[in-house]
C-alpha cells in the first residue's frame, strides 16, 4: 500500500463570480467548504461568509496586499495546509492565479495549485445587459497601476481600429479619472456616437445598478471600482432596454427576410 508522506498541501485558487449567492459554483463552494485557511481581500471575504466555519483560519488583507497575499497562502500550503486564495470572477482574469504561479515559478515550490473558474465580471454584467459579447471582443483593463498607460491606449486603438466590442476593466477609481475619458476620445476616432455602451455596477451584489447609453453619453453616467464598461461594435443595437450584438445569423439565415424583401 502506498502511503502518503509528503506534508506538502495544496493551494487552491478559487473564483467566487461577481458576488451573487447563487453565481458561486458548486465546485467553488467545495473547495472553500474544505479548506483550512481562507485567505483573501477582505471585501470577498465578506461575500461569502456563510460558507465558512469557525474552526477556518481566516487570512484577510485589503487591496494593495497581493503579492503578501499570495506568498502568504503560497508558504502555509507548502507547510502541509489546505489553503483557499479567494478571488472575485474568475481567478485569472485581472486576479491572482498568475501570481500565484509566478510565484511558484520563482520559488522552484513544489507545493500543489489547482485553478477554480469562476463567473467573470464581463459574463454577469454582459448577462443582464442582454448578449453584447456575441461577437469577438476585447477585455482591456483600464488600470496603469501595473501596465505602462501608453500600452493600454495601443490596444485601446488597435480594439476600435478592429471593430472589437469591447470591455473595460477597471474604468476609473478616486484617483484615475482620465483613463475612461481618453478611452472615450480613441473610441470615438472609430466608432459612431450613437454606438450603444452599457454600464453595469456591482453586478451581483444588492446595489446592482445597469446603465444603457452611448459612445458620446457614456461618461454622464456614474462610473466607479465596481464598474464594467461594454462598448458595442459597429453593429451592436439596443432593442427593448437590451444591448445585442448581433453573430451574423440574419445574413446567413434570413431573419426578417419578410421585411427586407418587400
Ligand atoms: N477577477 C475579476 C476582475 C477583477 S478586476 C473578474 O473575473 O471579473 C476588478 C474589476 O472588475 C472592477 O474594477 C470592475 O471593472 C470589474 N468588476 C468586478 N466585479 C464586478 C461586479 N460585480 N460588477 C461589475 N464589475 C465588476
Amino acid at each position: 500500500m502506498k502511503t502518503h508522506t509528503s506534508r506538502t498541501g495544496t493551494l487552491v485558487v478559487v473564483g467566487i463570480g461577481p458576488g451573487a449567492a447563487d453565481l458561486i459554483t458548486p465546485r467553488a463552494r467545495l473547495a472553500i467548504v474544505q479548506a483550512e485557511v481562507i485567505a483573501g481581500y477582505r471585501t470577498y471575504l465578506d461575500l461569502i461568509t456563510d460558507l465558512l466555519r469557525p474552526e477556518q483560519e481566516i487570512l484577510a488583507s485589503s487591496m494593495m496586499q497581493e503579492v503578501d497575499r499570495c506568498r502568504g497562502a503560497l508558504a502555509l500550503a507548502e507547510n502541509g495546509r489546505n489553503v483557499a486564495l479567494i478571488c472575485g470572477g474568475d481567478p485569472g482574469i485581472y486576479a491572482m492565479a498568475g501570481l500565484v504561479y509566478e510565484l511558484v515559478k520563482e520559488s522552484n515550490s513544489t507545493c500543489h495549485i489547482d485553478i477554480i473558474p469562476g463567473i467573470a465580471a464581463l459574463n454577469a454584467c454582459a448577462a443582464v445587459l442582454g448578449a453584447p459579447l456575441m461577437h469577438d471582443f476585447a477585455a482591456i483593463s483600464l488600470s496603469d497601476l501595473m501596465t505602462p498607460w501608453p500600452l493600454i491606449e495601443k490596444r485601446l486603438q488597435a480594439a476600435a481600429a478592429a471593430d472589437f466590442v469591447t470591455v473595460l476593466y477597471n474604468p476609473k477609481s478616486g484617483r484615475r479619472i482620465q483613463q475612461i475619458v481618453r478611452a472615450q476620445e480613441i473610441m470615438l476616432e472609430h466608432r459612431a456616437p450613437a454606438t450603444p455602451v452599457g454600464i453595469v455596477s456591482g453586478a451581483g451584489r444588492a446595489h446592482e445598478s445597469v446603465r444603457l447609453t452611448n459612445l458620446e453619453q457614456m461618461l454622464q453616467e456614474e462610473i466607479g471600482m465596481q464598474t464594467t464598461v461594454i462598448i458595442g461594435n459597429s453593429s451592436t443595437f439596443v432593442w427593448q432596454d437590451k444591448m445585442v450584438t448581433p453573430r451574423g445569423y440574419a445574413n446567413k439565415y434570413d431573419l426578417g427576410a419578410e421585411k427586407v424583401s418587400g
